[in-house]
């Protein structure tokens, strides 16, 4: 296990030192939503362009802990390009990733690890899941994404 958990550390970190569609939007069209996570402090603007059901553009600005900065770095590239419909779903899978059951974890407290196929990278953050504090950081970009999609 020591290998994937180096890959998932490797992408983790290298979404928090380069962090993907980082900026605003300014088209009159543009969606903008606010999420904060007060147990850690990080704070996260999502701005989202949608136009006939794609979300064509997608940016944030924000700051927080690397945890929920990679996070939501992940989740833009994720989302980017693809319909609203798309993008609910990769939430809902993301967020059933976030509540893996203790019942569910090996001997090791490893979650399964089959994901990396399904999810891409986002599975790379399922290890969170072992640090019930940081659910919220990892959760909350997602969060954000939802509540602008509602306004789409
Ligand atoms: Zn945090």
């Amino acid at each position: 296990m020591a290998n994937l958990d180096d890959l998932y550390r490797e992408i983790i970190l290298d979404h928090y030192r380069t962090p993907r569609n980082r900026g605003e939007l300014t088209s009159p069209s543009t969606i903008r939503t606010e999420g904060f996570n007060p147990l850690c402090g990080d704070e996260l603007v999502v701005y989202l362009d949608v136009q006939d059901g794609v979300i064509v553009d997608i940016k944030l600005t924000g700051h927080g802990c690397s945890i929920s900065q990679a996070s939501s770095s992940m989740m833009s590239a994720a989302v980017k390009g693809k319909t609203v419909d798309e993008a609910r779903a990769t939430i809902e899978r993301f967020k059933q990733l976030m509540t893996v059951h203790e019942s569910t974890l090996d001997g090791n407290g490893e979650a399964p690890v089959a994901d990396i196929r399904t999810m891409g990278e986002l599975a790379a953050l399922q290890g969170v899941v072992k640090f019930p504090v940081r659910i919220k950081c990892a959760t909350l970009a997602w969060n954000t994404l939802s509540q602008g999609l509602d306004e789409a």
